[in-house]
């Protein structure tokens, strides 16, 4: 197991009874990065002389990140911890660190130190000049393939052309959210969660803060392709009807093309210009052509199907197995 630093205990005075801050992270086999994590995210806080909690939610790690985890708190009980009973994804986690956070303001950061806590006290700087949302805009990326860096420059771009939310290009889920925004996402209950859009969605004043995006500090990325295209898919089905849609044009088109194709043959056969058709191979290519454009849409209209039948189930977002340092009981939705 990965030895956590000796850091002089924490002693809770009475000014913690509510945080003015809470800072949100998700761990998913982070144990290596967790204490300094927690290290510098405290060093940033520390000296705004307010108080603040820092909410860890274990997603299923199996790393022994959770020892760590359990050992960070009892050291200083600022750091909370939610353990959930299994992996739920990234956005959930998220999602149940926002619903458990009491802070006037919640901060969501990456708990692999890609995201530097140091721009923390930034973002809070922006809010107390009365912005609900701060974003913090990766100026810059270090450490991450170009395909990353390429891909994620294209489906920003994509989903702000064809959303009618404006996500901000290149943010991810690094920002800080006043607590009217927080309390209005925590009643947004929906399964297939893009917390950078749905944040937007809800309004208010938005600002950006610029950063520069380290690399990690250890570990690998738990986004693989398959998960990417996949996260991609949620932002893109949350916010826009445009995929279902593009079959109506389509549509339109191939009925177009075969008309103008139609009253060409009825010519041609008229003027005897041309009294025979050659071509079972034509046919054939543009029967399959059509063939495959009908199973894209019908796959398009599964990926929303399987969405809305994901939603009707209402299974609740995600299961807690334990929690340290905050109120188990209460109901976590308004
Ligand atoms: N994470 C999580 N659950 C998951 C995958 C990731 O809680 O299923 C956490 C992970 O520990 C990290 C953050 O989400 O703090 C972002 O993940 P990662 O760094 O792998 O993504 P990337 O920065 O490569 O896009
Ligand atoms: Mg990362």
């Amino acid at each position: 197991m990965i030895d956590t630093q000796p850091a002089p205990r924490y002693v809770p005075d009475s000014s913690d009874a509510r945080p003015v801050i809470s800072v949100v992270a998700p761990v998913y086999n982070e144990a290596a990065t967790l204490p300094l994590f927690c290290e510098r995210v405290i060093a940033a806080l520390e000296p705004l002389r307010e108080p603040f909690e820092l909410v860890l939610i274990n997603d299923g790690s199996r790393d022994g990140s959770l020892e760590v985890m359990v050992g960070l708190h009892e050291r200083d009980p600022r750091i909370k911890v939610i353990n959930f009973s299994r992996n739920f994804g990234h956005q959930i986690a998220i999602t149940a660190g926002i619903d458990y956070a009491r802070g006037a303001a919640v901060a969501v950061i990456d708990s692999d130190l890609q995201d530097p806590p140091e721009v923390i006290p930034e973002l809070i700087a922006k809010w107390r000049e009365g912005y609900g949302i701060v974003f913090a805009q990766r100026a810059e990326r270090e450490g991450e393939t170009w395909f990353k860096k390429a891909t994620a420059a294209f489906f920003y771009r994509l989903i702000r052309r064809i959303t009618n939310v404006n996500i901000p290009v290149d943010t991810g889920d690094f920002r800080l959210m006043d607590r009217k925004v927080v309390d209005t996402l925590r009643q947004m209950r929906e399964h297939h969660r893009f917390m950078r859009g749905l944040s937007v969605w809800v309004g208010f004043k938005q600002t950006g803060v610029e950063y520069k995006r380290a690399p990690r500090h250890a570990g690998e990325t738990k986004y693989p392709l398959s998960k990417m295209l996949r996260f991609a898919l949620d932002g893109i089905t949350s916010f826009s009807y445009l995929p279902l849609q593009l079959a109506t044009y389509f549509g339109f088109l191939v009925a177009a093309i075969s008309m103008v194709a139609l009253i060409a043959v009825v010519i041609l056969r008229l003027t005897g210009s041309q009294t025979n058709f050659y071509g079972q191979a034509s046919t054939l290519v543009s029967v399959l052509f059509l063939g495959g454009i009908q199973l894209i849409f019908l796959g398009i209209i599964g990926e929303y199907l399987g969405r809305i039948y994901d939603e009707v189930k209402q299974r609740p977002l995600y299961i807690v197995a334990d929690v340290l340092g905050l109120d188990e009981t209460q109901d976590r939705r308004v």
